[in-house]
């Protein structure tokens, strides 16, 4: 069989997509820019004594495409309470089943649980708190829970949009991570397409005037019927790729409303833990909104604390041009008192997805100008040669997940499949 199909990345859309073409007798050739497969699902081995996740680490429900991956492969999930996890206060830690008790935190819970009634005005989150005189003691443990969760800040965020993803939500109150890594679960499927991924093989512009031609930036031109682009959304977006005849202007304006920011982990590892064993998340009141317990509840004997930050305060990290790893020690030692962090630290990296030239963001987001109609138009085939999958592309609320690129691949894939085989 010749190659029928192209797939642009072999992220876990890319290797979902060409799976299923395989599946429906559709040889597909997977082209990935970098020099790995994976795209956003990146476990690092040698850090600590297990894997550690530079980008993909939660499973967001115990029932989606990952979740039974996982459970087909035999890999268990680990639970995680949002009641295990600790927020200051007026400078205290405090356990958040405590902190609960405060009337400014209550407030601040209460709304969380409550988000996805909202249907009024599409307004940021920010500006949804300020307007309604949100108290700002309890401020942080929404930027924490709300902005970093979507990968930017309260000020980016549309409150509307975060609404419907949460009603969408299967998780609640308990986060996943895998007791083996993400790493793991997606390396068989790259092992069976084998030779039709093509590592280093960076796609510089799609030409699909007549058959699509879709040339590589080392001067590599390939034919086939349809081509499948899983890119993240900033290639679109910022005219990364290029395609002639040019994309419809609705597909760019798509591009253009959905917001994907720049952000990055900071991975700390500890020679002891001063945080509590009980402990997962920190909900911060600092710079950096939170830290994680990276190997809780795993076969481990490291101690990894793990900082997320995006969107403005991310912006903010690097013109400051402060080396992210000292400043996370630094609020950790304000945080927890007596250099606790500082004299136990070991070793540090940073995990910036902004600077990755093939991703340059976290995930996608709503914004106040992103509709119900944005990601159908990001999602929709172009003439039956081009078929759009990606994160950024998915429907059906699992925007800025694994399992929601996942089902875009597999959804891509039969779109192929209608067209090539009727
Ligand atoms: C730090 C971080 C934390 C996250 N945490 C979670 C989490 O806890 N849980 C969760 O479910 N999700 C999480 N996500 C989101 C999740 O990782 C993504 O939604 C998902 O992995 C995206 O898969 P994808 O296939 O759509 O895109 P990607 O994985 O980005 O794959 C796209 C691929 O396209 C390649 N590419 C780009 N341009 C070209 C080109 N011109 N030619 C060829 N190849 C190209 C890229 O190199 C990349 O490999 C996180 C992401 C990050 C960055």
């Amino acid at each position: 069989m010749e190659n029928q199909a192209i797939v642009i990345g072999a992220g876990a859309a890319g290797l979902c997509a060409a799976e299923r073409l395989l599946e429906r007798g559709i040889e597909p050739l997977v082209l990935e820019a970098s020099n790995r497969t994976g795209g956003r699902v990146h476990s690092l081995e040698g850090f600590a004594d297990i894997p550690i996740e530079l980008g993909a680490e939660e499973v967001h429900g115990p029932d989606n495409a990952v979740a039974r991956l996982a459970a087909a492969s035999g890999m268990d999930l680990v639970h995680h309470l949002t009641l295990d996890d600790v927020l200051r206060l007026d400078g205290k830690l405090v356990a958040l089943d405590q902190a609960q008790r405060d009337p400014d935190v209550a407030r601040a819970c209460d709304f969380i649980d409550h988000l996805g009634n909202y249907r009024s005005e599409n307004w940021t989150a920010e500006e949804f708190l300020v307007r309604s005189h949100f108290p700002r003691r309890a401020w942080h443990y929404l930027d924490s829970r709300l902005g970093v969760e979507h990968g930017t800040t309260l000020d980016r965020l549309a409150i509307r949009g975060f609404a419907s993803y949460q009603r969408g939500w299967e998780a609640r109150e308990t986060n996943y991570t895998l007791a083996g890594s993400y790493g793991d679960l997606f390396r068989p499927a790259a092992e069976r397409l084998g030779a039709r991924i093509r590592l280093n093989a960076a796609v510089a512009a799609i030409e699909w005037g007549g058959d699509p031609v879709v040339r590589l930036f080392n001067g590599g031109e390939l034919r086939c019927r349809a081509v499948v682009v899983t890119v993240p959304l900033p290639m679109l977006r910022d005219r990364l790729l290029h395609f002639s005849p040019q994309l419809p202007k609705e597909k760019f304006a798509a591009a253009d409303s959905i917001g994907m920011d720049t952000g990055m982990k900071i991975l700390l590892k500890f020679k002891h833990r001063f945080w509590d064993e009980t402990t997962y998340f920190i909900h911060t009141d600092g710079f950096l909104p939170q830290f994680w317990a990276a190997c809780k509840g795993k076969a481990s004997a490291s101690h990894v604390l793990t900082a997320f930050v995006g969107g403005t305060r991310a912006e903010a990290l690097d013109s400051m041009g402060v080396d992210p790893v000292r400043f996370a020690i630094e609020e950790l030692d304000e945080i927890f008192g007596g250099r606790l962090a500082s004299r136990s630290f070991e070793r540090g990296l940073v995990a910036d997805w902004g600077s990755d030239p093939y991703v340059r963001g976290l995930y996608s987001y709503p914004t106040p100008q992103t509709t119900e109609a944005s990601r159908e138009a990001l999602a929709r085939p172009v003439e039956k040669k081009l078929f759009f999958a990606g994160e950024a592309t998915n429907t059906h609320g699992a925007s800025g997940t694994v399992h929601g690129a996942m089902e875009t691949g597999w959804r891509a894939a039969e779109e192929v499949a209608a067209v090539l085989k009727g």
